[in-house]
């Protein structure tokens, strides 16, 4: 047979099980290289491995045997063994992006005549793959509920109902929702909770140790964090990511390249170091942005003007990490004006890397009508990043000055 890569893993993982999450973020998934003795495992570039003297006893859908990098990649499984660590979680998939671990999940869970509750506020491909693709081509039922409001929750619960799956902080707007709640009145009736968890990371908040079933992380964010690959991952029990690995991964094909997943385990060791500099930054940022006249309102899970300031205080454990929103009283036009005058924050889109971007969302966005009133003038969604806070507070009060809004 192969190398137990996966005994040899998992040993790996235990071994750290007891100590804090910035020994495991460094040590956990990492181990001497057999080949070498080099002290970092190499990057396994072949898409084969060699089969065993007898290949007809291995499953060619398996995930167990390294056959070939669909079925699973040494890189990625190192990379699995740190993210489930991190989560708190038994296991954990990892994927090519947050969206292909998006749709793994869905795809593997959701049948024709299942009905999806799902968050008003979460990223886009999450509306287009329920709202518009799963429900028109599997007659999958979905209906999209403020999950803020847990009575809303409640009441729109079915006999069918699969799944509910929620984002906190929400991607634009951070709205936050309660997570140990959603998993209580879910679990009493059988419902599995999924929660997407990227713009908090797992050093901010760990959806799994709060109830739900699943957490979604987009890698590409925070936990690669130097915005230069792409990767996703699904973490939860092993009797549901057994199949999901199948399905996703296998057979859907998702899988994530070597070399990504290596960058992303390069990039996961400072995570807990970058998450409390993007922490500290946007706190100071959203203060200094809600201190301004120009600007109308600035929702920061961080401040206590947020609605569910509460609720994130409660779950959210070192901070409430680098996104804010804000708006600005002026007209369309201006934004972009605004915009364009930074000159360290960069116009893009994607979050969490080690630079600030900032992207104009308009008044006239398709999602607009999910989003509470303060946002329908359009509103900018700031990823604070690594940058020293008072350079970052410089360049906003320069650029609107420039604009003619200070
Ligand atoms: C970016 C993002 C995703 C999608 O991740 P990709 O890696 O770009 O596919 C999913 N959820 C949230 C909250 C995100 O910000």
């Amino acid at each position: 047979m192969n190398d137990k890569m996966n005994d040899k893993i998992i040993n790996n993982g235990l071994k750290f099980n007891h100590m804090d999450f910035q020994t495991r973020v460094i040590h956990v998934g990492n181990n001497i290289d057999k080949g070498t003795n080099a002290i970092k495992r190499p990057i396994t570039m072949a898409n084969s491995y060699k089969l065993p003297y007898d290949p007809s006893v291995l499953n060619w859908s398996g995930a167990d045997e390294n056959i070939y990098t669909r079925n699973g990649g040494s890189n990625q499984k190192y990379l699995e063994e740190r993210i489930a660590s991190l989560e708190n979680a038994e296991d954990c998939i990892v994927l090519s992006s947050g969206v292909a671990a998006l749709s793994g999940l869905f795809f593997s869970l959701l049948e024709s005549g299942d009905h999806v509750i799902f968050s008003n506020v979460t990223y886009i491909a999450v509306y287009r793959l329920l709202n518009e693709l799963f429900n028109k081509k599997f007659k999958v039922e979905t209906s999209i509920v403020d999950t803020t409001n847990i009575e809303n929750v409640k009441s729109e619960i079915k006999d069918n109902t699969k799944l509910i799956h929620i984002e906190t902080p929400g991607n634009p707007t951070l709205s936050i929702v309660d997570i140990s709640k959603i998993s209580e009145i879910a679990h009493e009736k059988n419902i599995l909770v999924s929660v997407d968890n990227t713009l908090a990371s797992p050093y901010n908040q760990r959806p799994i140790e709060l109830g739900a079933d699943f957490s979604i992380e987009s890698l590409t964010k925070y936990i690669n964090g130097h915005g230069d690959s792409m990767g996703g991952s699904i973490s939860g029990k092993s009797k549901h990511l057994d199949t999901i690995r199948k399905d996703s991964q296998i057979n859907l094909g998702g899988t994530i390249s070597p070399f990504n997943a290596w960058l992303i385990m390069r990039g996961s060791v400072t995570l807990p170091l970058r998450m409390e500099q993007h922490n500290k930054n946007a706190l100071k940022v959203a203060k200094f942005l809600e201190s301004l006249e120009i600007v109308t309102f600035v929702s920061y899970p961080g401040i206590e003007s947020h609605k569910n300031h509460e609720i994130a205080n409660k779950q959210m454990k070192n901070g409430f990490g680098g996104v804010l929103s804000f708006g600005l009283n002026t007209n369309h036009d201006k934004h972009n004006e605004f915009v364009s005058n930074l000159k360290i924050i960069t116009s893009a889109v994607s979050l969490g890397h080690d630079e600030s971007l900032i992207v104009f969302i308009g008044e006239d966005d398709e999602r607009q009508y999910l989003y509470p009133k303060e946002f329908k003038n359009g509103f900018l969604r700031f990823s604070v990043g690594l940058e020293d806070s008072n350079d970052l507070i410089n360049d906003i009060k320069q650029a609107l000055n420039k604009t003619g809004l200070l």
